[in-house]
Order: structure tokens, then sequence, then C-alpha cells
């Protein structure tokens, strides 16, 4: 069976990693996370993640081209899975096209494309409360999803800590990045009508019950 992506659009905060991670195991699907596979490049010394690394490394953002060997790499890889929840790319049009050059290559094509739309204030509320733990990742919320103990991860123990870029002026600035960046693939997507829309203010459930009915209907 041919490669098939739903790509999860969305702001920091919008909930795109924490659906996913909901939805995945009941789509049989693949979570590639483009942060985490930055991460995993880096840290494998692999010949993407060691040029990632070096832009990283002169403060400059990773190029399309990296990034999309980044997504081509894990692809590749797994070759059993057919179901991929992107999340994290692509951000622009640029990389749309690349990534659909990179799909066409291999038979494979994006099913869906769940854009997760919360109003500016959720979005500065979520992630001023979050909190991450060090060893596995998770994600916490001071409020909404606190864990049973404070400061420590409920899956392994780790301690959870609040990323340096989750402050109120950084969060302002990134939103406004992420929102001027994406107005265009958003019409891109909505043109060839693979584009849904859901509302991601609401709870972690409800939101990854929708993204689950549009991506798998009955
Ligand atoms: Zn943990």
């Amino acid at each position: 069976m041919a490669i098939r992506i739903i790509v999860l659009l969305g702001a920091p905060g919008s909930g795109k990693g924490t659906t996913a991670e909901k939805i995945r195991d009941r789509l049989g699907a693949v979570h590639l996370s483009t942060g985490d596979m930055l991460r995993a490049a880096v840290q494998a010394g692999t010949p993407t993640g060691r040029e990632a690394d070096a832009c990283m490394k002169k403060g400059e953002l990773v190029p399309d081209d990296v990034m999309v060997r980044l997504v081509e790499d894990r692809l590749d890889e797994g070759a059993a899975a057919t179901l991929y929840l992107l999340d994290g790319f692509p951000r622009t049009t640029a990389q749309a096209r690349l990534l659909e050059t990179c799909l066409t290559a291999r038979g494979g094509s994006i099913a869906r494309v769940v854009f997760l739309d919360a109003p500016r204030d959720v979005l500065i509320d979520r992630l001023t409360g979050r909190r991450i733990c060090r060893q596995c990742g998770m994600n916490f919320h001071v409020r909404n999803i606190p864990p049973r103990k404070e400061g420590v991860c409920d899956a392994c123990g780790g301690e959870l800590y609040q990323r340096p870029d989750d402050n109120r002026e950084t969060i302002e600035n990134r939103l406004d990045v992420y929102a001027s960046q994406t107005s265009d693939l958003i019409d891109l997507y909505t043109k060839r009508g693979l584009l849904s829309r859901v509302d991601s203010a609401q709870g972690a459930d409800a939101l990854a019950e929708e993204v689950a009915s549009i991506v798998q209907p009955e």
C-alpha cells in the first residue's frame, strides 16, 4: 500500500503533538514530529542530522531541503507503515511543494490536512503554563493537565521544566511568525479541498475524538 499522510497544522500550543499521540494507535499511524525527528537525527549523527545541527549551532533556521530529507529518511525507514501523522511540517508553501515531490516519487499522497485553530489568548495561556518532562518529553500544563505530583512526570518520574522560549514575549513573537508563515499554506490546502478546520480550544480528549473522526470516517 502507498504512503498516506495526514498533516496536522496549527500554531504552537494548538495541541498537534498531544492530539497525534492520542490518536496514532487507534489509526495504526506513525507520529512524525519534526521537532522529535530533528533531535533524534542530531543525536544519531546521521548525515541529515549533522547538517541540521551545523545550522542550529550557527543560530540559523534549518533549511527546507534538510527538513524534507528528515521526513524522507523516516518514510523510507518505515516500509510497513502506510499512514503517517505529520506534525510541524510543512509550515510554508515552499515546504509543501517539497513534500509533494517527495510523496509523488514514492507513490504517496496527502490524505487530509487538519488545521487546529484556537484563539490567540488560549494559545498564550497553554504555552505559558506548559511544562515538559526532561526525560521522556511528555507535555503537562500547570492547570489543564497537572501532573499527579508537582514538578514530576507521571509517565517516567522525570523532572518537569518550562522551555526557555515559553515566556510571554517569545510566545507572542512565535505566534506572529507562525500566522504569517502559514496563511498561504492554509489557502493552498483549502483550494485543494484537503483542509478541515477544527476548534482546538476544546479539551484535549474531545479534540482528539474530532480529529480522529475526520481522518478516519466511519
Ligand atoms: Zn517523563
